[in-house]
């Protein structure tokens, strides 16, 4: 197939890495274009409060992902709304073809791959067929449909004990369902949690399966330190289960031009460079000890200013 347009940059994701290296990119005068499936703002856009960027506040997470890409597309970034299902390079002539769903094939001299990540699935017998229905990956989004109702939170991390925060707004109660006999969440999350009445913690324990006929209906648990198994009956519809065990990276586009991590992340240098000249990889989908908004930004200030060095146009 002809490539229907050309650039010198394609920026695959519009979360907080895509959106900092789409900036970036304009203000290189870098001629490009960045590429988003869903809403602005990826991850950070279904949270409801974040308040550990520097100089916002207690921001929502989709009005900070909706300020950054009014900034780029006011410095005169380019956008288009379509899911990427892969990407090529040529040797040859160094050029990389991004092929979109919609727009068909984009050929570029530089690619960023800031895909960031995707719920990780909890596991459990129910949990596709419910999804949706009663299993939710998202407190902003779903929280609202279970006000008065009883919500369990899987997960021990510091996005579940968050989540879980959150999700007291609208549910009667909310149960934390732990692994392991302890949660991992940073001290000041830690605190809140114990503080908030409406929140309970069951730990050594895992949710083997969920039944029920259009809403769930019953629960089963296991403890994990004894593998004892309990059943529990609820009436259909008066519970959510809300699952926050940890992002798979979507670096699934990009396979074997780049070295993967164990858990599958983008191994890249500090400049955000892959073992494929031309090709750079920014935010949650890279292999690195934190990720946060702030990271992913940083990630993508970064990355692009390497693509315009590559491109023999240093960034300003
Ligand atoms: C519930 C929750 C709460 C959080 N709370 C905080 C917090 O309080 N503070 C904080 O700093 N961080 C928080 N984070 C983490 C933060 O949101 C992420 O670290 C950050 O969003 C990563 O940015 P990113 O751009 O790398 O990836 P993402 O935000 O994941 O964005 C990636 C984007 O790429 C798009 N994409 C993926 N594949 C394709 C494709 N094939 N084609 C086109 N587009 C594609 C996705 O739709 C998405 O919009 C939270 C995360 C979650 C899930």
């Amino acid at each position: 197939m002809a490539a229907a347009q050309a650039h010198d940059l394609v920026i695959i994701g519009g979360g907080p890495a895509g959106l900092t290296a789409s900036i970036y990119a304009t203000r290189a005068l870098l001629d490009s274009v960045t590429v988003e499936q869903g809403a602005f703002g990826g991850q950070a856009a279904i949270t409801d409060v974040i308040d550990n960027y520097p100089g916002s506040p207690n921001i929502n997470g989709a009005e900070l992902g909706m300020s950054m890409q009014g900034q780029a597309e006011a410095l005169g970034s380019e956008f288009v709304y379509d899911d990427v299902s892969g990407v090529s390079f040529d040797q040859g002539d160094g050029t990389f073809l991004v092929t979109c769903e919609e727009e068909g094939e984009i050929a570029c001299k530089a690619v960023i791959l800031a895909t960031g990540g995707s719920p990780r699935r909890a596991g459990f017998e129910g949990e596709e067929r419910f999804s949706g229905h009663g299993v939710s990956y998202c407190a902003t989004c779903d929280g609202m449909f279970y006000m008065g109702k009883e919500v369990f939170v899987i997960g021990g991390g510091n996005t579940a004990c968050e989540e879980a925060l959150f999700l007291t707004r609208f549910a009667s109660s909310v149960t934390l369902i732990v692994r392991k006999d302890h949660v991992r969440a940073v001290a000041s999350v830690a605190e809140k949690i114990e503080a908030e009445p409406k929140i309970s913690i069951r730990y050594n324990t895992r949710i083997v399966s969920i039944d029920g006929d259009e809403l769930p209906s019953s629960i089963v648990f296991e403890d994990t330190s004894t593998g004892q198994v309990l059943s529990e009956s609820y009436s259909e519809g008066s519970f959510g289960i809300f699952v926050f065990v940890g992002r798979v990276p979507g670096s699934g586009l990009v396979g074997s031009l780049v070295e993967l991590a164990d858990d599958g992340t983008v191994i890249t240098d500090e400049r955000m460079a892959t073992k494929t000249p031309g090709l750079f990889c920014a935010g949650d989908v890279r292999d690195k000890p934190l990720r946060q908004v702030i990271t992913a930004a940083s990630d993508g200030a970064i990355a692009a200013t390497s693509a315009a060095q590559y491109l023999g146009r240093p960034a300003v």
